[in-house]
């Protein structure tokens, strides 16, 4: 597929060399100096130091001599396509008001904003509209950016196979009609393998699922079982069957302890925990999305504003210390953490990067928590093999960043820091050479706020 079309073969096959001021390969060793780096067309050719490797002839160079070489971030968990709470007061409001149509436009724009910040994967964990679930939608988004019609990162969508009154239920009201043209719960284990046939039929990557209660929905209790052992042993198969991974939200010790034994591929959040989970979830393997940015005093002012009942923000804050605590027990754990950010209902997409900050305030080092966005999530979502690490053979997906975030976290999150982008050996973004290259071109903010008077 790659070499059906003579423009894109020849622009496949371009060379480009990237001299660097430092690297950080993602493997979490000590920063080098002076790295060069050899792309071919998507690919990473070679990797050796100034002066020792050799640059071939008549290839693009980019200078990035004063910054550092990074892998390109992956977030595993947020919702692109949230209500449009950049151009909403009330983010109530615009669920009713904007439609499936549109929010493929904000998730694309979303995406983009992420994009310019230095994430070069994305995994969508979905959305309840109006008109239901939000999976052929999704699916045209990532597939418009694979076919190069539009740019953007590389988007992992997901179906919901989900149970009635579960929490991914309950993000849409309880007084809303359900019998939409994709099917949004379905119980027990035939059904939910129906639901999540039909999903992944519709183009999904993977399976979300909802395994406890959670935090973002008004009148239900966080530490409520959201299905039984069965169901969710009956999802998870039926992912792997199609070679599907699976995501199960969870926020309690017993679900995460059902997420072990069922065998997801991934578990959201951190929440609640006992020891015997902490325990199970080391000994599996499975990587774990902490999803702090959520959880955060800014996150709880941020949702106020956007007209967040008052049930939903004491809650927000009643399972807040919980979660800083269960985090700091899953690193000392050795539990494998993979950056994921949630994301989404709130109009902060973008600075992804204050999630892995918040990690090192949390008692991580710099580099371990870099390793959370890049290697680590790269193999959760099943693409360590291309993804992750600057290492030859894998896809050029390589950043360019003033300062040094082994040393400093924050320079990641801040926008002037990302001097370039690179994607698959193409960088979409470059502050660097004369040409300027940027992909979002409005002023961030600019726009009309669509319920002001
Ligand atoms: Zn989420």
């Amino acid at each position: 597929m790659d070499a059906a079309s003579g423009g894109q073969q020849t622009k496949q096959s371009k060379t480009r060399v990237i001299r660097g001021g430092r690297l950080i390969d993602g493997n979490g060793g000590p920063v080098t100096k002076d790295p060069v780096i050899v792309i071919e067309g998507k690919r990473i050719k070679a990797i050796g130091a100034k002066g020792e490797l050799k640059e071939p002839e008549g290839a693009e160079v980019i200078d990035a001599g004063k910054y550092t070489l990074m892998p390109g971030m992956l977030d595993c968990h947020l919702h692109l396509a949230a209500f449009n709470c950049s151009t909403f007061n009330n983010y109530r409001v615009s669920i009713w008001e904007v439609t499936p149509q549109l929010q493929m436009m904000y998730m694309l724009f979303h995406a983009q904003m992420c994009l310019e910040m230095g994430f070069t994967t994305l995994r969508d964990l979905g959305r309840a509209t109006s008109r239901g679930p939000f999976v052929f939608e999704a699916c045209a988004v990532r597939d418009a950016i694979n076919a190069g019609i539009h740019v953007g990162p590389r988007l992992q969508v997901c179906g919901r196979p989900i149970i009635t009154g579960s929490h991914l239920d309950l993000t849409l009201p309880r007084a809303a009609a359900r019998n939409f043209d994709l099917t949004f719960t379905a119980d027990g284990p035939w059904a939910l393998r129906g639901l999540a046939r039909e999903h992944l039929r519709a183009g999904a990557d993977l399976l979300k699922t909802s395994v406890s209660g959670g935090g973002g929905t008004a009148d239900e209790e966080p530490d409520v079982r959201n299905m039984t052992l069965e169901e969710l042993e009956a999802i998870v198969d039926e992912g792997h069957a199609f070679h599907k991974p699976t995501a199960a939200h969870c926020f309690t010790a017993e679900s995460h302890k059902m997420c072990v034994r069922a065998k997801v591929d991934t578990i959201e959040h951190m929440v609640f925990h006992d020891k015997e989970s902490v325990a199970m979830i080391r000994d599996s393997g499975i990587p774990v999305t902490p999803t702090l940015s959520h959880r955060t005093d800014h996150a709880i002012e941020v949702r106020a504003k956007i007209g967040t009942p008052q049930n939903i923000l004491v809650k927000m804050k009643k399972i807040q210390p919980y979660t800083f605590e269960t985090f700091k027990v899953m690193h000392q754990a050795g539990i494998k953490i993979a950056m994921g950010t949630d994301l989404g209902p709130e109009p902060e997409i973008g600075t992804n990067a204050k999630e892995i900050g918040l990690y090192v305030n949390l008692g991580m080092s710099p580099m371990e928590a870099i390793q959370t966005a890049t290697k680590n999530a790269a193999e959760a979502l099943w693409l360590g093999k291309d993804l992750g690490t600057i290492e030859t053979g894998k896809l050029a997906d390589i950043l360019a960043i003033d300062g040094d975030p082994s040393r400093d976290i924050t320079v990641l999150a801040v926008k002037d820091n990302i001097k370039m982008v690179m994607k698959e050996g193409e960088p979409w973004v470059d502050k660097l050479s004369a040409q300027h290259r940027c992909v979002i071109q409005c002023e961030l903010g600019s726009w009309k706020i669509i319920d002001n008077a």
